[in-house]
């Protein structure tokens, strides 16, 4: 701990974001890279706990008071080595991580946390600028081939800690590009794609195999993988969108989020999108179900494309701005958010329930919906009931649909072999990431259902050390 008092003297401060009146012209990043002097400042707040909680809560269990320390001192190349022992993927959480390491600091408890985020990603983005992010090619190979499929922070994180223990790895992709959600969810103006190939090229160059373009189970048969590979790791995210089967759902207008943000992005990478298949927010009037994060990313592309009005709807009531006495520190709470598309202008609503689309000539013109309040009946069960006198409509010409993902796609996979589902259907594994089939391992959000990217991390790093431990104890 280089300064003992930084915390009594030094105000959290980040580095913030590109004015709102310039970003909204491009979808290059909205957050600004923190200085280096910055770094130092908000690294001395760090009070180096003996118990630090922050470590605790963090899925990778990243050495965070020892790195803040590194910051402090300017001792960059040792944050870096440190930082890159735990995390795969450190430029992408440094800016795309919700940070529950923050909730969780002690400072946090009179104070506002250190920002460990936007330290590490002040860590990482050093180590590119001063060359210490190189490819490090194993030094012998075992001589044995893991096939991982998908290429999301999972399947990434698991391939390159496999390769480093000196297995061959090749990574199916179904998209024509690897990245998984970070590449084909994640908007630009959150995480530029060089960011990306960054990463990926120092995993090709470190001897990482890619094949993109072939879906796993339909043009490559699971089978063929098991007679040709040692061991399998299954990491196709979870991606079944949850639909709203309401009243005139079939109008057109009405979309999947991710099928809006895919297009999005593949726009912005120079692909064209055939004219009958675009969604395009411009000079529309853009309705938005679902308040969360992937509806507040549809909010900013929709900025983007020059919507003339977005409005964001919630069926739960608005969180509150501050910790619950019923969710105290170090808990990670859910409190209200404004996110950077939030900024850049949108009409939020709370506790509204859309009853059913109105339609004109086939196509979606209105949303019919009422206020509800929420109460719990007997037996302790929350039930959802309609405020009466309360229905009201909104004007729409597009609507998309942000209301979560319910199951990874499995019929393919079924279909060859009886792997066993949990009963949310994700694919079930043992506490060895091993699923029903002795050679076959899942993580990330095809094992666990949606979640977080520093937690697909965490679970492609965990299958990585089953996998080993599997290929040490059979052969
Ligand atoms: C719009 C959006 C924004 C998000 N933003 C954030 C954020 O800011 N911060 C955060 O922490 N989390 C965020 N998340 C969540 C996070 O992106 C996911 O939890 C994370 O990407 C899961 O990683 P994964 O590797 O398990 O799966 P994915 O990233 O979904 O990757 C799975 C890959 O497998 C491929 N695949 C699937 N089946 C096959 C097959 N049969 N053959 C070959 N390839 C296959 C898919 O094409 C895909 O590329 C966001 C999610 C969404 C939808
Ligand atoms: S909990 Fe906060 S103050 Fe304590 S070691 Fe972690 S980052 Fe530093």
């Amino acid at each position: 701990m280089g300064d003992t008092r930084g915390f009594l003297k030094i105000k959290r401060r980040l580095s913030g974001f590109r004015a709102v009146s310039e970003r909204i012209k491009d979808y290059l990043e909205v957050s600004l890279l923190p200085y280096e002097e910055h770094s130092q400042k908000q690294a001395s707040r760090c009070m180096d706990c003996g118990t630090p909680f922050c470590h605790w809560t963090c899925p990778l269990g990243n050495y965070i008071p020892e790195w803040n320390d590194f910051i402090f001192k300017k001792q960059w190349q040792k944050a870096y080595e440190l930082l890159s022992s735990t995390n795969n993927l450190a430029e992408i959480t440094g800016r795309l991580c919700p940070a529950p390491c923050e909730y969780a600091c002690v400072l946090e408890i009179n104070d506002e946390p250190v920002t460990i985020r936007e330290n590490e990603l002040s860590i990482i983005e050093y180590a590119f600028k001063n060359g210490y992010v190189k490819p490090k090619l194993p030094l012998r190979r075992k001589g044995k081939r893991i096939a991982v499929v998908g290429s999301g922070p999972a399947g990434l994180s698991c391939a390159d800690q496999l390769n480093k223990l000196g297995y061959k790895v090749v990574v199916f992709e179904k998209d024509d590009k690897p990245g998984g959600l970070l590449r084909y969810g994640v908007p630009d103006f959150k995480l530029e794609k060089w960011v990306l190939d960054r990463r990926l090229d120092i995993l090709k160059k470190e001897g990482i195999e890619f094949i993109c373009g072939q879906e796993v189970g339909k043009d490559i048969k699971l089978k063929k993988l098991i007679k040709e590979f040692d061991a399998i790791c299954l990491a196709g995210g979870s991606r079944i969108p949850r639909d709203l089967n309401i009243e005139a759902r079939n109008l057109k207008g009405i979309y999947f989020a991710l099928d809006y943000l895919k297009q999005a992005n593949m726009q912005v990478s120079g692909k064209k999108i055939p004219p009958d298949e675009l969604i395009d927010a411009k000079n529309k009037k853009v309705v938005i179900l679902g308040g969360g994060d992937t509806g507040s990313d549809c909010v900013g592309v929709a900025n983007r494309q020059g919507a003339s009005k977005i409005i964001q709807i919630e069926l739960l009531p608005k969180p509150p701005e501050s910790r619950q006495p019923h969710c105290p520190w170090p808990k990670y709470p859910l409190l209200f958010k404004t996110s950077s598309s939030h900024q850049e202008g949108v009409e939020r609503y709370w506790q509204v329930l859309t009853k059913k689309f109105i339609g004109e000539n086939g196509k979606v013109k209105k949303l019919f919906c009422v206020k509800v309040e929420f109460e719990r009946d007997e037996k302790g069960c929350v039930k959802i009931k309609g405020i009466p006198n309360t229905e009201f409509e909104i004007d729409a010409d597009l609507v998309i649909l942000a209301l979560g993902f319910i199951r990874p796609k499995t019929e393919n996979f079924l279909k060859e072999l009886d792997l066993e589902l949990d009963q949310c259907g994700n694919i079930k594994t043992d506490k060895n990431f091993i699923t029903s089939h002795k050679k076959i391992f899942a993580c990330g959000d095809m094992r666990t259902g949606q979640s977080l990217i520093v937690k697909a991390i965490s679970e492609g790093r965990l299958c990585a050390n089953h996998i080993d431990r599997y290929l040490k104890v059979i052969h």
